[in-house]
Parts: C-alpha cells; structure tokens; sequence
C-alpha cells in the first residue's frame, strides 16, 4: 500500500522533483534494508498451543489509590462495579475471553484454549487487555463516582498459561479464595477499627496469629456481624461470563450488556461449571 501511494505521488511531481524524489526514495529502501535486522531482536512470545491463556491485571498501588480516592473501607462498592464495568468493555472487544473473574483490584481474563488473536504472542495479549482496562476504568469513572479522579490510575498485567483445565480450574479457585481470606482479614480489621476505636497497628496486633475461626468470632461476639451474611460481591468476587439471549427472554439480573452477565458465586465447586459448561 505505502508502495503504490508513493508511486502515485511520484507520477504527478515534475520531472527535477522526481529525481529528486527517487534519490530520496532509493535512500530509504536502502536505510530500511540496512536497519531492518533489527526486527530480529525481537523474542518470540507465542503463548503454547492448546493451553488455556490467563492475563492478570492488577492495580498499580491500589492500596494508595483506594486513599487519596476516599474508598469505602473495607468494600467500596464503587470501584468494584467500575472494575466490572471495564472488564465488560475487555470482553466485549477481545471476544476470545471466554470468562473473566475479579476481586479487590484485580481481575483474571481465560483465554479460549484454541484463540489465535494476535497469533498468541503473550506481549500483545497482556498489554491489549492491560491498557483497555486502565482506559475503560478511567472512562467509566464519572459514571460511578462524584469526585474527580486525582491522578491516572494503571494496572500491570501478566500472561500465565495452564495445560489441564483442572489447572485453570484450580487457578481460578485460588483467587477466590484469596479473595475470601483478605476479605474476612479486611471485615474484622476494619470493624475494629471503625466500630471497635483501634488504631490501624492495634487492630493488626490483635489479628496477628489468629485463625478464621477467631475472626468469625470477634465479628460476631463483638459487633453482631455474621459473616455469611456479608454481600456475596464482597465473599465470592465477581464473574463474567457470556449468555446467549434467547428470543423474548428476561434480561436476567447481573447483567451488564445483552451478552456478559456478572455473577457473584461460588467457583471452586462444580456446581457452576456444570451449570454454565463454559470450559468444555
Ligand atoms: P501493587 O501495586 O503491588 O498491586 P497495591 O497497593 O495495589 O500494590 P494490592 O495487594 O493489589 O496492593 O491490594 C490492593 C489494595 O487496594 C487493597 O489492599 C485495598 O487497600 C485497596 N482496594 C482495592 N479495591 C478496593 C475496594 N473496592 N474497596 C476498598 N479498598 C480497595
Ligand atoms: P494495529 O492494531 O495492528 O497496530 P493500526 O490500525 O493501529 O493496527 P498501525 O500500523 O499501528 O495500524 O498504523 C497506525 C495507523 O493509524 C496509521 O496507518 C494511520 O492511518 C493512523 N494514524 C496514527 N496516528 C495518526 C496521526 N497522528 N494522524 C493521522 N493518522 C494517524
Ligand atoms: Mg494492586
Ligand atoms: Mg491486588
């Protein structure tokens, strides 16, 4: 294409311009020829085949973030809709994703297992994902806070691929699981905190070598608080998956576009993936 535009240009400049022109043409073919080595330098990152591609984001110094940004502590509500939100815009571009799951500041994106996109070089897909998501969280800001954003949040991204299904499986029990166990952490380091009058070290100090057991203890013993009874988007996280709308259906709850609907359930069993059968 570039060839025939230049040519083009070339058939309607005079005659001493054209030399002109030519010389310089010829000049560049010959720089370019002449750099082009460089090209070698660049690694091959395709991802291996038949694996089932992960990208992780995460946000750079979140803890910061959630402060200067006043977050509700332990759960703003807020910023966990907007990660959804901006993980719906991920997957409604990238239409390989086949399922995407997140909590706190982070959120995992599954490959389908066969994707070709970007001929599975890793770098592409991690930094495609990466900044679609620091742009759309940015977007979407005003959609779902009054205050203005202070500075421009970003979100690192990693690529890991897992063989077996079970292993995808287990990854992503994993992160919810972390997402449990920094909940519950976060529930009763807060409440004692903001009900209890500790200051932050004090309510560490008293968590130090404590069990589940004795933090679903304290919750309740001392503030009322049964922890099962904490809103699922804040115990389980969030998960994206794709729904065909059939004809005259309900949009059912959850949903953020015709497509993808957000659901705040349990992973690690099976129940949901033979309800959904999105990794068969
Ligand atoms: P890094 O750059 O290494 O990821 P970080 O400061 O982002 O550092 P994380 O381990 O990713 O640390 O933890 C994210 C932190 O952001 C949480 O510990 C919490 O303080 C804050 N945070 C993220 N999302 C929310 C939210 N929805 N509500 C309240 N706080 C949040
Ligand atoms: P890819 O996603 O593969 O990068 P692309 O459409 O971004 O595809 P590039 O090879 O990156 O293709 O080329 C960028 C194109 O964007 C240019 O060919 C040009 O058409 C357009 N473009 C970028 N910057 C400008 C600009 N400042 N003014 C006008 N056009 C621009
Ligand atoms: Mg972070
Ligand atoms: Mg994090």
């Amino acid at each position: 294409m570039r060839k025939y535009l230049l040519s083009t240009f070339l058939r309607f400049l005079p005659k001493r311009r054209q030399t002109l022109t030519n010389n310089i043409s010829f000049t560049c073919a010959m720089a370019n020829s002449k750099f082009e080595y460089v090209r070698n330098f660049e690694a091959d990152d395709r991802c291996l085949p038949n694996t089932w591609i992960v990208v992780r984001i995460d946000g750079r110094g979140f803890h910061k973030f959630s402060e200067k940004h006043e977050f509700v502590k332990p759960n703003d509500k807020r910023s966990l809709d907007l990660m959804s939100k901006a993980a719906s815009r991920v997957m409604t571009e990238f239409k390989e994703i086949c399922l995407a799951y997140g909590q706190s500041d982070e959120f995992s994106f599954v490959f389908k297992r066969d994707t070709d996109l970007h001929k599975r070089r890793a770098s592409k897909l991690m930094t495609c994902v990466s900044s679609l998501f620091s742009s759309a969280y940015v977007f979407h800001w005003p959609q779902f806070f009054d205050i203005p954003l202070k500075y421009p949040p970003s979100f690192d991204g990693r690529v890991v691929l897992y063989p077996t299904t079970q292993n995808l499986r287990d990854y992503l029990s994993w992160r919810q699981a972390d997402c449990h166990i920094n909940n519950l952490f976060n529930t009763v380091f807060w409440a004692l905190v903001l009900k209890g009058g500790l200051t932050n070290s004090e309510a560490e100090q008293r968590l130090s070598g404590t069990f589940s057991s004795d933090k679903n203890e304290i919750l309740f013993s001392e503030f009322g608080i049964n922890y099962n009874n904490e809103p699922q988007l804040f115990r389980k996280g969030s998960v994206l998956i794709r729904c065909k709308q059939k004809k005259g259906e309900e949009v059912e709850e959850g949903r953020i576009n015709k497509e993808i609907v957000i659901l705040n359930e349990d992973i690690i069993n099976d129940s949901f993936w033979i309800k959904h059968s999105i990794l068969d």
